[in-house]
Parts: structure tokens; sequence; C-alpha cells
């Protein structure tokens, strides 16, 4: 019935139902959206939200390279901000504007075009502008608020509000303020520089993380957060945990806070091996390690 009613609206985007998330997310697992949608831009989505029951459960999602979806899905609405919200442009000499669906990446590459230098280390994330800014994703002493002037959001009713980072509380990889407003664009204030420069520095991040991360398999990134003063995968490989398994789960003898998807995984496989190597970490170090992925649905 709530999709009939969806159906009815002059909606430009897709809109599907029982769709598997895990072509959505980057383990490649997870069971379906009970209903999912994919916009055709900016104003297609807040059309969309302006329409949608107040009481409908909404997840976003960018390209999921930090979200484990479990394995029953999620009933309620998924929207998909990557391929939609894509625009991006120069607002001034030195501001840009990018909306969130853009990936991180390609905003990256972008600057570093323009001869603008300050996000080079974004074009080591594999998610979006959407998902860095719930996130404060970040490495090589990058993180994405350093640059963020302000941001563009919409509410459940779809209404927009431009935000500035004092409306919110950023910590490392972590983002607080507006729980019922989700990100559509970002403004990013960068310095001018040298364009050969920046795309050697871009080069020589991605050479440095194929050699040091296990790229080509499906995972999330990083799935704890690094303890003050040490790191997870520090303690996580000390605590002889490489090449540990659950079915078709293991974590990384590349990088011992990854966690790989051999193939055939199920959701429920890698939330227990990620409960498995918290428990292992705390009972061998007497550390906590608190988890940076995000996991969601039934
Ligand atoms: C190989 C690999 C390497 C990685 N390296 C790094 C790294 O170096 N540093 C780092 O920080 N991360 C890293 N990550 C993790 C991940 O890429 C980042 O966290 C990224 O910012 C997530 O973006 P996403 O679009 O995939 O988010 P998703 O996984 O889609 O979403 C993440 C969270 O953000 C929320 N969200 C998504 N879009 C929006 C929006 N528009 N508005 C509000 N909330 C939203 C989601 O609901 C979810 O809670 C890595 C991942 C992989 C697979």
């Amino acid at each position: 019935m709530q999709t009939l009613e969806l159906k009815s609206i002059n909606l430009r985007g897709k809109l599907l139902t029982n769709a598997s998330l895990a072509h959505y997310t980057s383990w490649r697992v997870g069971g379906p959206a009970q209903t999912l949608y994919e916009p055709a831009d900016l104003a297609d989505l807040m059309v969309f939200l302006k329409n949608l029951p107040q009481d409908e459960p909404l997840v976003w999602l960018g390209l999921g390279s930090n979200t484990l979806v479990r394995d029953h899905g999620i009933k309620g609405i998924v929207i998909i901000t990557q391929g939609a919200l894509i625009k991006m442009a120069l607002l001034n000499g030195v501001t840009v504007r990018a909306e969130a669906g853009v990936a991180c990446p390609a905003l990256a590459r972008y600057c570093a075009r323009q001869g603008l230098e300050g996000v080079e280390y974004l074009a080591g994330i594999p998610g979006t502008v959407g998902g860095a800014l719930a996130m404060n994703a970040g490495c090589h002493g990058g993180e994405t608020w350093n640059q963020v002037l302000a941001v563009e959001t919409l509410d459940r009713f779809g209404h927009a509000h431009l935000r500035t980072p004092a409306d919110y509380e950023v910590a490392y990889r972590n983002v607080k303020g507006q729980p019922q407003e989700w990100f559509v664009a970002g403004h990013f204030k960068l310095v001018k520089g040298d364009k050969e420069q920046a795309l050697e520095r871009i080069r020589k991040l991605l050479a440095h993380r194929s050699a040091t991360q296990p790229t080509s398999e499906p995972n999330c990134g990083s799935v704890f957060r690094n303890p003050p003063g040490d790191y997870a995968a520090r303690l996580i490989e000390a605590c002889g945990l490489k090449g540990q398994r659950i079915g078709k789960v293991v974590v990384s003898t590349k990088h011992a806070n990854f966690i790989i998807n051999e193939g055939g995984a199920t959701a429920k496989d890698i939330e227990a091996l990620i409960q498995l190597v918290a428990d292992t970490v705390n009972q061998q170090h007497g550390i906590q390690l608190h988890r940076e992925v995000h996991i969601v649905g039934e």
C-alpha cells in the first residue's frame, strides 16, 4: 500500500521493492530493502520526502562502504544517493560544492585538476561525500570536516537547510547534531596550489593503499576505530587474529583491521567475526575496541 501511494506521485527516480542491498554495499552482503528509492536528482528527492508518511523508517546509503546490512534486510525505506546527487561545481576561486552522492575520489580529482589542494586524501576513501560527512571520514592526516564551510541538508519533510560546522559536534569518525536531517551537499574550502603536485600526491596515496590494504576484495575498510594512542590493526594482529575465519569471512592477512568476504559470506558471519575480534582484543589487551562500521537492519 505504501509503495502504491508513492507510485501515484510524479517521481522521476527509481522506486524498487524488496531490492537486495548486497548490490549497494561494499561487503556485498545484506538482505533486501522493503522499499528502495534512487532519486533522479535533488529536486526529485525533495518531492519524494514531502510525500513520505512521517512514521516510515528511513535509512540513507551512499556507496555502502562503511555499512553492514543484516541478512533480513531493512524494513522501511532506503534512499540511495550514489549516482543521483552527483553535481560538483566551483562556487568561487577556492570553494567547491559537491552533492552527497559524489564519490570521494571524484571530488579529490576534481579539486586537484582545478589546482586546488586540501582533499587529496579523499582519493583513497571509496565512499560518497554524504557518507564522508556523516562519518567525518579521513586518512593520512586529513579529515572531511576540516575543509567544510557549510553543508546542505534535507529533513524528513523534504525541507532544505543550510548549516555550518557550528551546528554539529564533530569528532574522530563521529558526527552528531541534526539527527532528523541528512546531507545533500557539502561546501569545501580549499587552498590554491599546484595541479601536478596535487595529482602526484593522489597517485602516491593510491599506490600506498593498494600495497597495504586488500582493496580488490569485498570489505568495508577499517572495522574498528583506533583506540587513543594505539592502532586497532596492531592490537588485532598481536592477538594472532590475521586469517581468523567464520564461514566465508576472514580477517585480512594484509591489514588486520579489515574483514573480507571471500564470496558467499553472510552478514551474520561478518557480525560474529567482528564480535570475536573485539572480545579477543578485550581479553588479551584489556582494550574495548569500538566499531567504525555501522550495522543496520534485522
Ligand atoms: C577499501 C576501503 C578503504 C577505506 N578507507 C577509509 C579511510 O581511509 N578512512 C575512512 O574514514 N574511511 C574509510 N573507509 C570507509 C568508508 O569508505 C568511509 O566511511 C566513507 O565515508 C563511507 O561513505 P559511504 O558513502 O560508503 O557511506 P555508507 O556506508 O553508505 O554510509 C555510512 C553511514 O553514513 C550514513 N549516510 C550515508 N549517506 C548519508 C547522507 N547523505 N546523509 C546522512 N547520513 C548518511 C549512513 O546512513 C551510514 O550510517 C574505507 C572503506 C573501504 C571499503
